[in-house]
């Protein structure tokens, strides 16, 4: 069984841009923790304890455990350091095979990119194991970390691309539970016809990609048994 850590700087992060791949790794058996870095108050709608509320119902129905973790509040989260050993301490705690952060891309909410900054460099500093700050967990490595992208997918191009269409019923109630974020439904349609013409690429109804912070590992390439020559 995999332990997966997916990390969402507001609480509706994971819902809008992994949440479909992550409900595939628990009907596949695995687990999956969902870790949110602020209760999205500086966002025009909705209260930190709504926001709360919402984020706990859409990880029911995702099928995941979920924690928050204080990182100084929305639109303050900051690439430092500290933050980055505070999420090391996280990590090692948990102990996860496989991490799911925001892509580091910069033209985005600065807090998107600076969690997926402080994962990149906490999943680092957890393999150190005499750091002072965190020495009395023992040190962990992950085996991969994956960027997920929250509001900056045209134009870019992902590494790996997933079937989402067996559990579109599932992400589309996930994303939903963040009512106070549907005064606006366009946000959700965006990044739903996103995954509709990633989907039409690669020969399904839904897809999302993910970005991969290392090269994939391969013993054969013959390993790889899907096709996404959809043309
Ligand atoms: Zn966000």
């Amino acid at each position: 069984m995999a332990k997966i850590l997916a990390i969402g700087a507001h609480p509706d992060d994971i819902e809008f841009g992994c949440a479909p791949i992550l409900i595939k790794e628990i009907l596949k058996g695995n687990q999956v923790k969902i870790l949110v870095l602020s209760l999205g108050e500086a966002g025009s709608s909705g209260t930190p304890e709504g926001r709360r509320q919402e984020s706990l119902e859409a990880a029911k129905i995702i099928g995941a455990e979920i924690e928050f973790l204080e990182m100084g509040g929305d639109c303050h989260l900051e690439h430092t350091p500290e933050n980055s050993i505070k999420m090391a301490g996280h990590i090692r705690q948990y102990k996860p095979n496989i991490i799911l952060a925001p892509d580091t891309n910069e033209n985005q909410h600065p807090d998107h990119s600076v969690a997926g900054k402080i994962t990149r460099d906490g999943a680092r500093l957890a393999r150190y194991g005499g750091l002072a700050e965190i020495k009395k967990l023992p040190a962990h490595k992950i085996d991969s970390l994956y960027f997920y992208v929250i509001t900056q997918f045209f134009g870019s191009s992902p590494d790996v691309v997933i079937d989402v269409t067996p559990v579109y019923q599932q992400w589309q109630k996930a994303m939903n539970a963040h009512a106070s974020q549907m005064k606006s439904k366009k946000y959700l349609e965006m990044i739903t016809s996103w995954s509709k013409a990633l989907g039409s690429a690669i020969g399904t109804d839904y897809a999302l990609g993910l970005k991969t912070n290392e090269p994939i590992r391969l013993d054969n390439i013959s390993d790889l048994n899907l096709s996404s020559r959809n043309y």
